[in-house]
């Protein structure tokens, strides 16, 4: 009998919404609002950095420390240090990895063992599922649950909220972690410091380890605030911090690609017309920028913040997988970051500017979907935007929804709760139309 090829811990999670969304938006040539990227350029003195970081030093072409080259590790400790409220060591408290995505990938296979399970609360973004199974992990899933909206307001996702009740009875004695998304993907739900308090008192009382993914916590709006768990009192011992470079200086596409001038990547999507990154003057979008004349190579960088006992075998996961993230990519993110701490709070960081200009294509987005009778339920932070779309009845397909030349990922194609009322929503990335 032929042996078998497939290795059996994979079976059943081949599927990924994203790799049939993007394929559906090229055949159909619409504009593709389900994947969240931004349809403005990151600025310039990312840009600049990157050219600076590939065009310099002829050894930041070669390896660099596995666990992080020694700049960025030591910007990420200093700025985040402050942030968190802890003295971070660039060499025990800060792990750079390829993106978020390895971040994540990293801390399941390094913290959940065999039966081990994780609480995941739903809506969540898609990945969190087959990356515990893979991990050889139960998930546990557990539902932000909406309330109506008071009258005459419009539906937000603060209305979406955890039952304190429901998730105690999540945790048993086998709960390993419990991931938290915020602002969250694909709500945009910023979690309020009482429901951070909750979840934090509940990983404490059950010995559990937090992973928190904040890889939007610059794109915050209105009064709300980002803070992070691991700030709070007793949860940094347990707490993993999971954050991009990608979503932190608008550049979802810093993978291994070439990007070479005029001739450079394909557009990532169909333009939408306005360009221009969000701390341009004028307040809006202007027109587009020149691309950059010298060919750059763009790879992506996350990193991952925690105490040394935590990041451990994360460490030895990430020496035996990827080995370590390319320099030039870790240089430029460490001089943008550099920047930023000089002008942090300042009306020049693009923290302040990227969150404000973002705002504003949210608010027009609200307005658009509105004004042909979509209800949209208005995101608090994140790039993304719910939508119910429960009276649209041509919506039910399978999983995807064209509509007018757009396309938005239908609630029930990535991992939203199984429960039958999700399949009304559809997420749409929140860009300017
Ligand atoms: N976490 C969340 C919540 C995300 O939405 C994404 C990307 N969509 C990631 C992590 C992965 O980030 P990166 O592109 O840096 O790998």
């Amino acid at each position: 009998m032929a042996k078998r090829l497939q290795a059996r811990r994979l079976d059943g999670i081949d599927h990924n919404p994203w790799v049939e969304f993007v394929k559906l938006a090229s055949e159909a040539d619409v504009v593709n609002l389900g994947q969240g990227f931004p349809d403005f350029p990151p600025p310039d003195f990312a840009l600049e950095a990157f050219q600076h970081a590939v065009s310099g030093d002829f050894m930041l072409n070669q390896y660099t420390k596995a666990f992080g080259y020694p700049p960025l590790t030591k910007i990420l400790a200093s700025f985040f240090g402050k942030l968190l409220g802890q003295e971070l060591d660039p060499l025990k408290n800060v792990l750079v990895t390829v993106g978020a995505y390895g971040a994540l990938f990293t801390a399941f296979q390094a913290l959940v063992d065999e039966g081990d399970e994780v609480i995941i609360i739903e809506p969540f973004f898609d990945c969190y599922e087959p990356m515990t199974l893979m991990a050889g992990g139960l998930p546990v899933f557990v539902s932000l649950k909406p309330s109506p909206a008071q009258d005459g307001e419009l539906d937000s996702s603060s209305n979406w909220q955890l039952d304190p009740m429901e998730l105690a009875s999540k945790f048993t004695p086998r709960t390993k972690a419990l991931v938290l998304n915020t602002p969250n993907n694909p709500l945009g739900k910023v979690f309020s410091k009482p429901e951070l308090e909750l979840v934090a008192s509940l990983c404490q009382q059950h010995d559990v380890v937090c992973i928190a993914d904040e890889v939007y916590q610059w794109l915050v709006y209105d009064q709300y605030q980002h803070i992070s768990i691991a700030s709070l009192p007793g949860m940094w011992e347990r707490t993993l911090t999971v954050g991009s470079a990608g979503k932190t200086f608008s550049a979802t596409g810093w993978k291994v690609s070439q990007r070479g001038g005029a001739e450079g990547v394909a557009p990532p999507c169909k333009p939408l017309g306005r360009r221009g990154w969000p701390g341009d003057p004028g307040g809006g979008w202007p027109g587009p920028k020149e691309p950059h004349p010298l060919p750059v190579l763009l790879v992506q960088v996350g990193w991952v913040l925690g105490p040394d006992r935590l990041l451990r075998h994360l460490r030895t996961v990430h020496q035996n997988s990827v080995f370590h993230c390319p320099t030039q990519a870790q240089a430029a993110v460490a001089q943008s970051f550099e920047r930023e701490q000089l002008h942090f709070g300042q009306p020049s960081s693009y923290f302040v500017q990227l969150p404000q200009a973002v705002q504003r294509s949210r608010d027009h987005m609200v307005q658009s979907l509105r004004s042909v009778g979509l209800r949209p339920i208005v995101p608090q932070g994140s790039y993304f935007l719910i939508i119910d779309v429960s009276d649209f009845s041509e919506w039910d397909q399978p999983c995807w929804a064209k509509c007018g030349g757009l396309e938005a990922a239908r609630g029930s194609a990535w991992p939203l709760s199984p429960r039958e009322e999700d399949a009304r929503l559809a997420r749409s990335c929140g860009r300017a139309l």
